[in-house]
Parts: structure tokens; sequence; C-alpha cells
């Protein structure tokens, strides 16, 4: 929403007329929350200022203020309080331009209004005292304000700025943090410089939520300028061992997140662009975004939740025109694919892949709520034989021959149109069709390894995040799928029968065996398609439930209660390392696209299993080991190859219903992949 604009254009364009005057205008960062942004041409460029989130509730009037020094400074204010700099060293003055002040709308444009009431505006060519800088404390950008009980070098970090155009002497701090007093002379601070300030926190106390009060005082002549700032400091207990994860994959408000008993959800903690743009390890995100993540994760840590950064820098890689036409998988023709998916063996991809995770870890490295990384979702579904002279090379590398002329499509060969296919349907297990797939699966596509970089990215300043990766066996059954990650995921949805999501949990035991100490979690979909599970509208209004009244169009629903209670105890029996769950737009009443929240009691019958099953059992369950199994049901990737056998995580097909037999006979199988028996033979 535009408040002012003299600029017309508020994005980058290399233009003269597009690089002059000033906007300023309301950036929407959620619901209720906003950013002031101020947009200065300079002739050649534009740049760039913005306050921090702030809160504007309707029917208050509010105070706004922008002040820009001619410098590189601009500082915003609401209500003549500080909400923000940025400093963009090196800038001067604005640059003239021709068009007229708009206000309450963009220039030449009519569909960003402000949907408000500007009573006044006032435009100074100087600036006052009460909006001119001053002494300031600051949190650092990267500042810690939670910590662990005990934990050892705690500090938050502050910045002490002199922002006025003085120079200031004498300077001093002093803190009082619980019943703690500290201080710290001050080096002489130039003009517009700064100084970090550590202050020592004992972590020693109980764990609660203390005030930390700091002063900072200095002398500019005769005068003395004073900054008070008044923090929150939170001590948490130490997390305890063997704690089950229970994973909202998805993001929710904290509040109902943790009243429900979720430990773990998804955020977003990396500008891909910008990764990309430097072609190293850099800081994740942008400078002006870091304060923003840091209090988010210091929020976290307060609350005891879990962040698991989502990272799928491959898919983004085609996400944009120019770099898809570059990366792009294509076809023995040459020509790429309709749906986008990255070769992976392009050398750069790898390298963006394992820079984006080093960048995340380096970035976030210090804050104990940063605790696991979700790598790649779903992105082997659009997977495609490549044939790039690169992709050709690396087989011919690996195997000393060539891709075979009959593999055209990632789904292998019909058996009945190779020539010459044995009767018996036998064959050798060095067939070099066979062999192309084997290679392809494992490797040969590219995404095992892109997973793989990822996810050595981030170990290299965390070792201890854990990383995972889903659906994992929406893929043949052949090792490797989701490369080193530290888990293996799959979700599932609970129709038409909710102990199916056994079948797809213990493929991923299979998947998992083929690399020693990788893990299995598993994801119920809180979500039911619609057209699956309940596609007519009665057409009798009395015959229609309560949500069907309601929002008659509702694509996706609710799971039933009892359904998610079945699919509960048919994971919860498997030795899994956490459970997870999807679709918090219908769980709860929110802020919707298209899951729809139809069914309140789901969430009670979920928050019943997490409270009285697996807080209390969890850590039990997470040390109990399988019990060997009497059965075994082989899923062949053979047979998934040359006759388009397998479930690929689904649960149609031979093998799953021989599962689901299986289940109903209560006989708990295990799943052999073909290389389970070349390792381990068949003996028990
Ligand atoms: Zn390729």
């Amino acid at each position: 929403a535009f408040l002012l604009d003299k600029k017309y254009l508020h994005y980058p364009r290399a233009t003269p007329q597009a690089n002059r005057d000033y906007c300023l205008y309301l950036r929407r960062t959620g619901p209720g929350t906003f950013r002031l942004v101020a947009y200065l041409g300079y002739g050649e460029d534009s740049a760039e200022y913005s306050s921090q989130e702030i809160i504007l509730e309707p029917e208050r009037w509010v105070h706004v203020a922008f002040s820009y020094d001619g410098a590189g400074v601009g500082r915003f204010f609401i209500n003549g309080e500080s909400v923000g700099r940025t400093a963009q060293p090196g800038r001067g003055p604005v640059s003239p331009g021709q068009y007229d002040l708009v206000i309450g709308d963009r220039y030449g444009s009519l569909y960003s209004g402000f949907p408000g009431w500007i009573d006044q505006v006032r435009i100074l060519g100087s600036i006052p005292d009460w909006a001119a800088g001053r002494l300031e404390i600051e949190l650092a950008p990267l500042a810690r304000t939670a910590f662990l009980r005990m934990e050892r070098d705690a500090a938050v970090e502050l910045v002490i700025r002199n922002d006025t155009a003085e120079s200031l002497t004498e300077g001093e701090i002093s803190w009082n943090y619980a019943d703690q007093q500290g201080d710290q002379k001050l080096a002489p601070l130039a003009a517009h410089s700064e100084a970090r300030v550590m202050v020592l926190i004992d972590t020693r106390l109980k764990a609660d939520r203390y005030p930390l009060t700091v002063i900072a005082r200095a002398k500019s002549g005769h005068k003395t300028c004073e900054a008070r700032r008044e923090l929150n400091v939170v001590i948490v207990p130490r997390p305890l061992p063997n704690t089950m994860p229970v994973v909202m994959w998805g993001t929710g408000d904290l509040d109902r997140l943790q009243e429900i008993g979720f430990t773990h959800q998804l955020i977003n903690l990396a500008d891909f662009d910008r990764i990309w743009k430097e072609g190293k390890p850099t800081s994740a995100v942008g400078e002006e975004q870091l304060s923003d993540r840091a209090t988010m994760l210091n929020e976290y840590l307060a609350r005891q939740v879990g962040a698991i950064a989502t990272l799928s820098p491959g898919s983004w890689v085609v996400r944009e025109a120019e770099r898809q036409k570059r990366f792009q998988r294509i076809g023995r023709n040459g020509e790429p694919y309709k749906d986008p998916n990255p070769c992976g063996l392009f050398p750069e991809v790898t390298w963006f892949c394992e820079n984006v995770g080093a960048s995340v870890s380096q970035t976030f490295k210090k804050f104990p709520a940063f605790q696991a990384a979700l790598i790649h979702t779903e992105v082997r579904d659009s997977t495609n034989l490549c044939f790039h002279e690169h992709d050709r090379a690396a087989y011919r590398t690996k195997t000393w021959q060539e891709i075979p002329d009959l593999a055209a499509s990632k789904w292998g060969v019909r058996y009945e149109k190779v020539s010459g296919f044995p009767e018996n349907r036998l064959i050798s297990d060095d067939d070099p069709i066979l062999t192309f797939y084997r290679w392809f699966w494992k490797e040969g596509d590219g995404w095992n390894g892109l997973h793989s970089a990822v996810h050595r990215g981030l170990k290299s300043a965390r070792p201890d995040i854990w990383t995972f990766f889903d659906p994992a066996v929406r893929a043949p059954s052949i090792w490797g799928s989701g490369g080193q990650v530290d888990v293996l995921s799959q979700w599932t949805y609970s129709y038409p029968d909710p102990i199916k999501i056994g079948q797809a949990t213990d493929e991923l035991f299979a998947m998992a065996d083929g690399r020693p100490g990788q893990q299995v979690m598993k994801m119920t979909q809180i979500i039911w398609y619609r057209s699956q599970t309940a596609p007519n509208l009665p057409e009798e209004e009395s015959q229609r439930a309560a949500w069907e009244k309601e929002i008659p169009d509702a694509k996706f629903i609710t799971i039933a209660p009892d359904h998610l209670r079945e699919a509960f105890w048919s994971k919860i029996s498997r030795p899994i390392r956490g459970i997870m769950y999807h679709g918090w737009g219908s769980l709860v009443p929110a802020e919707h696209a298209g899951y729809r929240y139809t069914n309140p009691e789901t969430k009670e019958v979920l928050r019943d299993l997490i409270w009285n099953v697996v807080r209390p059992l969890g850590p039990t369950l997470l040390q109990v080991p399988d019990a060997p199994s009497d059965v075994a049901l082989l899923e062949s990737f053979t047979s998934q190859m040359f006759a388009g056998r397998g479930t690929y995580g689904w649960g149609r097909g031979w093998e799953a219903d021989m599962h689901l037999v299986l289940q109903w006979a209560r006989l708990q199988p295990r799943i052999l992949y073909e290389e389970t028996i070349l390792r381990d033979g068949l003996a028990p």
C-alpha cells in the first residue's frame, strides 16, 4: 500500500526515469504486520530502506515518519519512536525527477492504494531533532536472547551506535540482569560509527524469563547523551535425551502448535537467489533479514520448539526461465522436458546445493532452536532420463557401457519389447538394461547426490543437525533414495484403510537398510482429498454434514479422528524415530488456502495421543529395537523395471495388497529389496 509516491517504479529498472525521487509504502509481512519501505532514486540506480516489522491495528491513528540524511542513512519512526534504520554506505542525495507527488497510491497506477485515512502529510527540508540520529543501543543482528540452562559462554551481543553527527567520548555502558550488574567503558565513538559489546549471561539461574536493562552514556563536548534499552533474556531447561520429535510439516502459530504438542515445525532460513549469485557460502539471508530470523529462533528456543529449515535449492534452480533453459533435463532428442526438473549432474547445481547447506548452517549455527532440515521435498516425481553429454559420459565412466537404446522412460523397459528376452524371464545380474536403470535410480538422475550435497553443507558447521528427505519411497525399490540424509520419511493419506500407512513405513525401513545408521520417520496427512473421500454433496440439505453446509466447495477436508488414531497406532508400533503431520489449515481454524478445517475433533485426538502416548512412552519407544519378522515380502526392482510392478510408495499394486493382507492376518512383514537378499542371503 503506497503512502507517498513520486518515483513510479519501486523495483530495480535500468532506465534514468526509474531512478529518481522517492516513494514510501507499506509492505505486508503477515496478518496485521508490515514493514515501512522507502525506495530512493540516485539517478543511476535506486536503493531500499526498510523498517523493522511493525504492527498496525485497524481504527487506530499512527504518526509515521521517515527521515533521510542525504548520506545513506534512512530512519523510520512510528509515533515518534524509532522502528529501525537502514544504512547504505556511499549513498548521497536523492536525484530529483519529473513525476508529481501522489498521496495514498502509486503514481500512474491504481492498484496499490492505501486502504485507510491519511490526515496530513509534511515533507521537510531538514531533519527535526526527534527524528535525527542519537546514541542507540540495539541487539546485534544475530544476537541470542534465549539460552539453554548451563550453556557456556552465553552472551547478549549489543551494538552501541553513535548515530549523531558529532564524535562521542567517555562512553560507558552498564547493565542489570536478574540481580546481577555489570559495566564496561567504551572507546571513543566517531560520528556514525558503532561498537559491539557482549553482555555475559549467567545461565546457572533457574529456567525463566529475566529482564535485562542496558544504559549507555557518552559525552559530546559538554552535552551528555544517554540511551536505555529494556530486553528480555530467557533461560530454558536443557533438552531431555530421547525425546520423540512430533513434527508439524508446515508452519503454525506457536501457541496452538505447543498446545497440541508438536515439537518442531518448518521455517525458511535461506535466500537462494543471494547464495546463487555469491557462488560460495555466504550469509544465508540478506543483512536486513538477519535480526528477524534471530528473533524468531530466539522465540523458538524460549518456547522449546525446534526449527526445521526447509531447503529445496535444486528445485529453485529451474523456477526461473533463464536458469531452467540452462539446467533443465533433456530427452534423447535434445529437447527439454516440459516439467521443470534440473539435471542433477551439472556440477554447478551440486556446488550450489552444498553452498546453500553451508550458508544456512554457518549463518545460524549458534541458535540451538535450529535443529533440523528438510532437504528437497517431492522432487523425483518429475525426474527423467537425461541425455546431456555429461550424463552419457558419467554412465560410460561408471560402467564402460553406453546408455541402452531401448531406455526411453524412467519407468524402465517392458520385457516384451526386448528382443530375445528369455522365455523363463530370468535375466543375469549384469543385464545391460538393468545395469543402466540401477545406475539411473541410484545416482544417475543426480537427486541423491544433490540431497547429499545440501546435507554435507549443513553438517560443515552444525554436525548435530538432523536432515530428512521425503517422500523417500516414491521411487523404485533400490537403495540410495535420499542420499546421505539422516532420516527418510514419507507421507501417506489414511484412506481407504489407515493401517495401509504401515506399508510405506516398512518400505522406508527397507530403503534405509542400505545405509547403516539412516533412520525412519513417518508422516500422516491431516488433509483428505475431498474427491476421494466425500465426493458427492448430498442433494438433500438435511443430509449434509455441518462442514458440507458451511464449505460446500471444500477440496481438501480434515482427516477423520478415528483414521488419525488408527494410522498413529499403526506407525508408532514400528521402530520409527519421529512422527509428522501435514495440513495445518485442516487441523485448526487458520488462514486457509486449499486446506479446509472441517472436523474440530481431529486436533483433540491428536493432542490426546501426543500428550498421553508420545510424551510418556516416546523415550522408551525410541530405544526398543524392532522384533525379528517371520514373514518377508520381496519388492523386486527388476520386476519394476521390466514389468511395471512396484508401489512407488502408493497403496496400489500387488505388493501393496499383499502387505495389507498380511496386516489383516496380524503378520508384521519385513520388506526385502533384491539388494537385501544379495547382501544377506535368505537365511534369518
Ligand atoms: Zn542432464
